[in-house]
């Protein structure tokens, strides 16, 4: 075998071999394990194709295993999966491919096995590695895309153009390939993606915000958005970031271009984290830039509120996008929002009452607040770098010593909601919040201790202010 398998594979491989043996039907490994193992990367979902029935070669194969693992299969899809410890097997049967214009649904119908290779989408892709008693352990490799893994070369094998037409969300498996992988994309590839950018509306948004997320997860995810928006398909998909692209002058005075300054703050976010959630909110931190952009005279460029108009627009991209529309929404949106908070710190005098309204805004996501803070400095400049960098040193110092004293994250103020309806025979109503809200910011602001008593005390003086009759 040419590819640096552990034993453990190679053994799981001869059993394939024997089972398609016993079976008369000749199969290949082939695909993304063939290309990973090539280049070095780990890998964990290997495909098989086989000259037949991949269901029956799967269960063969599951019939030599102890304990026998389960095979699920799509019977329409002619496709099977065994999971062999932490290795997913799929099997099918070869296929050949064609596309009629009118229709999106390709005519399949069995085939050899370069019939198979050449419906892939990239020469990369496209190696097999043969598991027949004959030649075990041999390359397949039409295309030469053991050449273009070495050249680091994404191209399609055949046509491109029909490549991408027959299935457009192979435009961003491309981009999604040369982010990862840091390859480059073949000069006649990436024209063609150019010019069939706008069939990118037929592919189903799920399949889209796959290769999003996957691109997100690139130690530099920056390559594949840029690429997304040198090819064409940005506007398609999602609009708003483009809006952020391009720096407008008045008076020979310029704001920063919002585009590239995202992805700088995404692939700082990237180097200290892998957590996704957080690095949406590094791409989308400035997303209200656009809509709040002003030339005020005598001041240049503001983004008033861009923070919380990103923070609105959060939701509605997660819509769009598909996302999902859970607790990792309302982290972003909550990411996004605060941004801003621990940069006005720096300021300023650094209060104790600041810090606490931080922590307490902030709660459990502070950590990651301020990871945000410290990725989105992108000056050029190496003496303001260090000089807001230790700013951001200084507020994460304060951070700990108030938090070490007041316990604010993760903070309930002592008196609830239902204490204050209970004491006033009230129902849920505004005077309850107003009252809440008091005893809260007051113990925040350091006017009365963070105690019961006191905030008893204050409850009671506020209640009078309201004219409220305690009930005994
Ligand atoms: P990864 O697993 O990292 O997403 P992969 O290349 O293994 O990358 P899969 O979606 O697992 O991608 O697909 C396995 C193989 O199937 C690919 O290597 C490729 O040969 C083929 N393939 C997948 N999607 C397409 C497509 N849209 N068009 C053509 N061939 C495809
Ligand atoms: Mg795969």
């Amino acid at each position: 075998m040419e590819i640096r398998c552990t034993d453990r594979e190679l053994f799981i491989f001869e059993q394939i071999g024997k089972a398609a043996e016993a079976l008369q039907l000749p199969c290949y490994l082939i695909g993304g394990f063939v290309r990973d193992k090539m280049i070095g990367r780990p890998t964990k979902d290997a495909d098989i194709v086989c000259l037949g029935d991949g269901i029956e070669l799967a269960n063969k194969v599951a019939d030599l295993f102890t304990p026998r693992p389960y095979v699920s299969f799509f019977k329409t899809f002619g496709t099977a999966q065994i999971k062999l410890e932490d290795i997913e097997i799929e099997f099918v049967g070869a296929r050949k491919e064609s596309y009629t214009h009118n229709s999106r649904k390709p005519e399949v119908e069995p085939g050899s096995i370069e019939d198979d290779q050449n419906r892939r989408d990239f020469t990369i892709n496209a190696l097999a590695v043969s598991l027949n008693k004959a030649d075990f352990g041999k390359l397949i490799d039409p295309f030469d895309g053991l050449g273009d893994i070495e050249r680091k070369n994404i191209q399609t094998p055949l046509a491109p153009a029909q490549t991408f037409s027959d299935d457009p969300l192979r435009m961003m498996r491309a981009i999604r390939f040369a982010a990862q992988l840091q390859f480059e994309i073949a000069p006649e590839t990436f024209t063609a993606i150019k010019e069939n950018a706008h069939r990118i509306k037929i592919v189903s948004q799920e399949r889209i915000s796959d290769e999003l997320n996957k691109i997100m997860l690139c130690e530099k995810p920056s390559v594949g958005w840029d690429l997304l928006f040198k090819a064409g398909l940005l506007p398609l998909i999602f609009p708003q970031m483009i809006d952020l692209h391009g720096a407008e002058f008045v008076d020979g005075k310029g704001h920063k271009d919002n585009f590239y300054h995202t992805l700088q703050v995404l692939d700082n976010i990237a180097v200290n984290t892998d957590d996704l959630w957080l690095r949406w909110a590094a791409l989308l931190h400035d997303i209200g830039k656009p809509a709040t952009k002003r030339f005020e005279e005598g001041h240049g460029w503001t983004f008033h509120g861009h923070e919380v108009v990103g923070a609105r627009m959060v939701p509605k991209i997660f819509t769009k996008l598909k996302l999902p529309l859970n607790e990792k929404m309302k982290y972003v949106q909550k990411l996004v929002l605060l941004h801003l908070r621990p940069i006005c710190l720096t300021k300023e005098e650094i209060t104790d009452s600041a810090i606490r309204r931080l922590l307490f805004d902030a709660g459990e996501e502070i950590d990651n607040l301020m990871m945000l803070c410290e990725a989105d400095i992108t000056s050029k400049n190496p003496n303001k770098v260090r000089r807001y960098l230790q700013n951001f040193e200084l507020v994460r110092k304060r951070l700990l010593e108030v938090e070490e004293k007041d316990k604010i994250r993760n903070w309930q103020p002592p008196i609830s909601g239902e204490m204050i309806m209970e004491k006033f025979g009230l129902s849920p109503s505004k005077p309850v919040g107003i009252i809440k809200d008091a005893i809260r910011e007051a113990i925040l602001d350091g006017e009365i201790p963070n105690e019961f008593e006191a905030a008893y005390a204050f409850m009671l003086q506020k209640a009078a202010e309201l004219n409220l009759q305690a009930v005994e």
